[in-house]
């Protein structure tokens, strides 16, 4: 049937441009038919368009700066040197290789030298790495990587636990397993007592060695 969902086609140098709606409501037609069903029938005949409007959703994070969002919110702070954590932020993603969700939640602490942001802004980082084609382990580094980027804190810790439909209703077949990623950087790598005390505080006390991303 379908080529094997790691088979990548050679790049191009340069991306063709952006479909337009129709293009992307036709495309969704020839999946219904490559399903078995009909597009023209009455049940399916507002799915194209239901389809596009949902994928404006499942991958708005395409359209959002990371970077930019969180540079136009930080405040220069002098003096709060404690860990600042949120924990159990729930996210929705897709894995690139099947376009199936992965549902988790992150948890993302740091510790802040001179620059924090507002907590919110925490969540919403993370929601603009997993609106996109993600694989796990990228989504860990790109919220790490920016939050030590832009606020240069004296470390940054993400632990991100994702259950993968494309494991759990396809292929093997393994509901209930969750894959736990993980990237610390600054103090919250050199430091064990430092991470000992995140992990605390996301529950992790005590778990398995965690793959450091
Ligand atoms: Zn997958």
């Amino acid at each position: 049937m379908a080529s094997e969902p790691h088979d990548t086609p050679a790049q191009s140098s340069e991306p063709s441009p952006r479909p337009d709606r129709s293009d992307a409501e036709n495309a969704v037609r020839t999946l219904i038919r490559w399903a078995g069903d009909d597009p023209t029938r009455e049940g399916l005949l507002d799915t194209p368009a239901r389809v596009v409007r949902a994928y404006e959703e499942f991958f708005a994070g395409y359209l959002e700066d990371p970077v930019q969002t969180l540079s136009r919110t930080f405040s220069e702070v002098d003096g709060y040197d404690e860990m600042i954590v949120m924990t159990d932020i729930r996210f929705e993603s897709h894995c690139e290789h099947h376009m199936v969700p992965i549902i988790g939640k992150a948890h993302v602490a740091y510790l802040p030298d001179r620059r924090v942001v507002g907590i919110s802004k925490l969540a919403r980082l993370v929601d603009i790495y997993a609106k996109r084609l993600q694989i796990q382990e990228r989504m860990t580094v790109q919220i790490a990587d920016t939050l030590n980027d832009v606020l240069q804190p004296k470390g940054v810790a993400v632990v991100i636990e994702g259950a993968h439909q494309c494991m759990t209703t396809r292929g093997v077949h393994k509901p209930g397993a969750a894959m736990v990623t993980s990237r610390m950087l600054g103090v919250f790598r050199s430091d064990g007592s430092t991470r000992r005390e995140f992990l605390a505080m996301i529950g992790r006390t005590g778990a398995g060695p965690l793959s450091n991303t």
